[in-house]
């Protein structure tokens, strides 16, 4: 690996990269869930109660929640009866995640991996899901195929990224939001401006629904699905291995 990649608005090398995204999760898992609130005005809960409804977790599947963090979306895959596997770069997020899992006495694994190299076998998992973590990984491309290897047949793929929005009043007044408020709720709840300000530019420069599908087509996924919500600030990626 040799060429420059963004880490936010700055270029540097994909290992870079790798270590800068680390320490920006290291830094703010103590807060993360509480900055999610204060970001998104409780918004992330109704978005990832969405998502959930969209994969449709069954009792018993075995279903990878990718970049799980803390726990959040694969608390509501369980609580369905679904084997959830939280896997993780960051030992950090899951450390969070666990004493939470604990705390709500639900019973799911969780796995340090990288999500462009994972170490499970192929085809070991009905469903993968990734919410929020995918523009932070250096190489997106051999993450998704990566997905695509790990999945069963008939197995489901599901993302759900921000992106900036294509409706002109309502991404005025997020991109205020995003660069005046939310570094400096970081500051203050967190004491960490400068990876908050990553957080907004990381989403200011992921792809655009219409090209994020097409990387999924790309990735071998069939029925490559975008669906965008708030003009593609947020949106549901979804498709199927054959
Ligand atoms: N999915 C959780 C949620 O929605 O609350 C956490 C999302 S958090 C914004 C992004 C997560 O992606 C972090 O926990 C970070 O450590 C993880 N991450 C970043 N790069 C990764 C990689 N290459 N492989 C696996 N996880 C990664």
């Amino acid at each position: 690996m040799s060429d420059k990649v963004n880490f936010g608005d700055e270029l540097v090398s994909p290992e870079e990269k790798t270590r800068r995204v680390g320490a920006v999760f290291s830094s703010v898992a103590r807060r993360y869930d509480l900055m999610n609130d204060l970001m998104s005005g409780g918004m992330h809960r109704l978005w990832k109660d969405r998502f959930v409804n969209r994969v449709k977790p069954r009792t018993g599947e075995a279903i990878l929640d990718m970049a799980g963090g803390t726990g959040d979306v694969a608390f509501r895959m369980a609580r369905r009866g679904a084997q959830v596997t939280v896997a993780d770069i960051n030992a950090d997020m899951l450390a969070v995640g666990e004493q939470r899992a604990d705390a709500r006495g639900l019973d799911l694994t969780w796995k340090v991996e990288n999500a462009e190299a994972l170490t499970f076998a192929d085809a070991s998992f009905d469903a993968y899901t990734i919410v929020f973590g995918i523009r932070n990984v250096t190489e997106i491309p051999a993450a998704l195929k990566e997905a695509h290897r790990v999945l069963k047949r008939g197995g489901r793929f599901y993302c759900m990224e921000f992106s900036s929005s294509d409706w002109p009043g309502f991404a005025k007044l997020y991109d205020n939001w995003a660069d005046k408020l939310i570094p400096r709720i970081g500051k203050a709840v967190a004491d960490d401006e400068e990876s908050y300000r990553y957080l907004v530019e990381s989403i200011r420069r992921f792809p655009r629904p219409s090209a994020f599908k097409a990387m999924v087509a790309q990735a071998g996924f069939v029925r490559a699905n975008a669906e965008p919500m708030l003009g593609g600030l947020v949106t549901i990626h979804s498709g199927w291995k054959i």
